[in-house]
């Protein structure tokens, strides 16, 4: 099964994908973490990234295709994939169906967390993950259960995204409305989209999300 999860930026869609992958054996292909990497590793790609990252605004549409058509070849056959901030804009949309078509599979559902915006900034300003791990977390929300230590790897070094602040937020929600949130038809045509309450508690989130997996 192929799914996309849909919504602004701090919807929850990286915190759901961790647990489809954990119930599901599904991968999670986020093109943020595949950009972040590139950044990291300092490869082309990463040097052409950073700063437009650092600004909220979106990497171009062949870079990030092209990081999703070498992720999917490295699935295991059979394995589902859940798309995790991709794709975000109409052309990426049209590129994600030439990369399911050219690997004999398709999309299977789009979930929709929907969400109220005023409570993104909150969200985003207070998310870290495990340095180790990957596990997302929050100040708030979602603290490990015993503080300081990962409840996932045990592990003590938790970092902080630096585009994770009110002022970036605010670019990347304004490129969502312009850019990302009108892709929605295109599915909706098709309906395959399951539309989510993201503003419920965590668990109640992915109750919701595995009941439209089910259908
Ligand atoms: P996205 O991947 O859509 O940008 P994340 O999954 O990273 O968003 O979630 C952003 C932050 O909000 C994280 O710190 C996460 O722990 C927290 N979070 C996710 N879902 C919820 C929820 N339903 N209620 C409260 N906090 C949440
Ligand atoms: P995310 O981890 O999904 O919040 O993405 C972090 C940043 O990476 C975004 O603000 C964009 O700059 C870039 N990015 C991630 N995915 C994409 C995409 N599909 N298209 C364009 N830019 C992306």
């Amino acid at each position: 099964m192929n799914i996309i999860l849909l919504g602004p930026p701090g919807a929850g869609k990286g915190t759901q994908a961790q647990r489809l992958v954990e119930k599901h054996g599904m991968r999670q292909l986020s093109t943020g973490d595949m950009l972040r990497a590139a950044v990291k590793a300092g490869t082309p790609v990463g040097l052409q990234a950073k700063a437009v990252m650092e600004r909220g605004e979106l990497v171009s549409d062949e870079i990030v295709s092209a990081l999703i058509g070498e992720e999917l070849d490295s699935l295991a056959p059979g394995q589902g994939a859940i798309f995790d901030g991709y794709p975000r804009t109409a052309a990426q949309a049209e590129s994600l169906d030439v990369i399911l078509a050219s690997r004999n599979t398709q999309l299977d559902h789009v979930v929709e967390l929907e969400v109220d915006e005023e409570a993104l900034v909150e969200r985003i300003t207070g998310r870290f993950t495990c340095a180790n791990c990957g596990k997302g977390y929050h100040d708030t929300f979602e603290q490990p259960r015993q503080l300081g230590v990962c409840d996932k790897c045990g592990g003590t070094q938790f970092k902080r995204r630096p585009d994770d602040n009110e002022e970036t937020v605010r670019t990347r929600m304004v490129e969502y409305r312009a850019k990302t949130a009108p892709i929605l038809p295109i599915y909706d045509a098709r309906g395959i989209v399951g539309r989510v309450n993201g503003m419920a508690d965590i668990d109640h989130v992915t109750a919701a999300i595995e009941r439209i997996l089910a259908d």
